[in-house]
């Protein structure tokens, strides 16, 4: 029997990672290291012109790095990814190949806030201006695009509120400026919807989340989808004019579909630096073995909570796009079929007192700043990940006073039940005191 198409599990065991060619080892060696011995003279030379593909130094790429590339574009079905060392600096790589001084980026509110700060705040450094938009309102999306835009930027699914966005549209209104749509996968992965197959031109990740999926290692990833025509305007001259580091090469004509990754590798991780360490690209490996097998349980045991809460009487409401209330369950249908994730928000009773109390109080579900865990996570968003925003900001990004954002894991579903239950109780009777 000989496989051609191989399925989603088989390619989160097997893509990138044959068995090692020297020793034989099945399990993918972590190559702690940083430098690489050139053949000659002349093979140094071809892979500093990048004449030749190969290994130089650790900070453009080191062989356990390039195992989880080729695994993550396999499973996001994209052409090349650059991996890096955190999902901000994900962001930070896909949107240096694009953006010059003074460009701008038209975004959704729906974001992590983390983004939304580094998108308003710190790009404004590099004079990268971000336009923030309802994304559920395509003409509004249309208008926001101006000469100068250079990408449209949302998450399919958004981070915190289980918000769900329609990639066709977005696709649809990116193409007609000649801009790619970028679209952050973190929160539903490859498993539960591949952003490409709906016209995505770049993914971005951050695999500290559910790729890696046991809380252990930080790191980022850009998948491009190879069909982007870096050509067909002069938006874009990083990629289509010619680079004067390496002797007037033009990475769209001299790389084609690659023309993405080879810049943000031999240009961007080579002069911004921000690179994935070979220790946490082996975790990431080892975390996206079983991610088919955490996300299905996951998602069963977000949408069980999620209906649990719904009915809660300290529950105000619940956003997930799972629930038959969700305003994006007929997106979530068409979507994300296998789920709708396992992280959402919903509101408490009691307001930003009740939120704080309710989280100090929860003992089976740990307090703390991060998603796609095995263990079940809980957060009071706008006293710590949202902080930064304004009020207003805050609620448009879905972060109100009163939202908890759940991150549901793999314990029993009872237990995690049983927890939510008496954190509720005692955010109850904290109020009433
Ligand atoms: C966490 C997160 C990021 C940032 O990733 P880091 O690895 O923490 O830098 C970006 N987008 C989303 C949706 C996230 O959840």
């Amino acid at each position: 029997m000989s496989i051609d198409k191989p399925g989603f599990e088989t390619l989160q065991l097997h893509a990138g990672t044959p068995p090692d060619p020297v020793t034989g080892a099945r399990q993918t060696p972590i190559y702690q290291n940083t430098s690489y011995v050139f053949e000659d003279a002349d093979h140094a030379a071809d892979l500093f012109n990048l004449q030749t593909f190969g290994f130089i130094y650790s900070r453009l790429t080191n062989p356990t790095v390039a195992a989880l590339e080729e695994r993550i574009a396999a499973l996001e079905g994209g052409r090349g990814t650059t991996a890096c060392a955190s999902g901000h600096a994900a962001q930070v790589l896909a949107f240096f190949a694009l953006m010059a001084p003074g460009d701008e980026i038209v975004a959704s509110t729906r974001l992590y806030g983390g983004s939304i700060t580094q998108l308003s705040k710190t790009f404004r450094k590099f004079d990268w201006h971000a336009h923030f938009v309802d994304f559920d309102d395509p003409a509004a999306v249309r208008a926001a695009v101006g000469p100068r835009t250079k990408a449209l930027f949302c998450e399919a699914l958004a981070n915190p509120g289980g918000v769900v966005s329609d990639l066709e549209v977005l696709a649809e209104i990116a193409e007609a400026a000649g801009i790619p749509l970028v679209v952050d996968n973190t929160m539903a992965t490859p498993y539960l919807i591949r952003p490409i197959d709906w016209g995505a031109d770049l993914v971005i990740h951050s695999t500290t989340k559910f790729l890696s999926g046991n809380g252990t290692a930080m790191g980022g990833a850009v998948v491009d989808s190879g069909t982007f025509d870096w050509g067909r305007n002069d938006k874009f001259p990083s990629l289509s004019r010619p680079e004067e580091a390496y002797h007037g090469l033009t990475f769209w004509e001299t790389f084609g579909d690659l023309a993405f990754t080879m810049y943000t590798h031999a240009v961007s991780l080579r002069d911004l630096g921000p690179s994935q360490s070979p220790m946490n690209a082996w975790l990431t490996l080892l975390g996206i073995e079983t991610l088919s097998v955490r996300m299905e349980r996951q998602c069963a045991n977000a949408l069980a909570v999620a209906q649990f809460l719904e009915a809660h009487p300290q529950v105000a409401w619940v956003s997930y796009a799972g629930l038959e209330s969700s305003k994006y369950k007929a997106l979530a249908e068409k979507y994300l079929p296998k789920g709708a994730g396992a992280v959402f928000t919903f509101g408490i009773e009691g307001g930003y007192e009740a939120g704080r109390a309710m989280v100090e109080n929860c003992e089976l579900l740990s307090h703390l700043a991060n998603i796609g865990d095995t263990r079940s996570l809980v957060i009071h968003p706008a006293s710590t990940t949202h902080r930064q925003l304004t009020p207003e900001q805050q609620v448009a990004a879905g972060a109100g006073p009163e939202v908890i954002r759940l991150s549901i894991g793999l314990e029993t579903l009872d237990d995690i039940l049983a927890d939510l239950d008496q954190a509720l109780g005692h955010a109850r009777r904290m109020a009433a005191e």
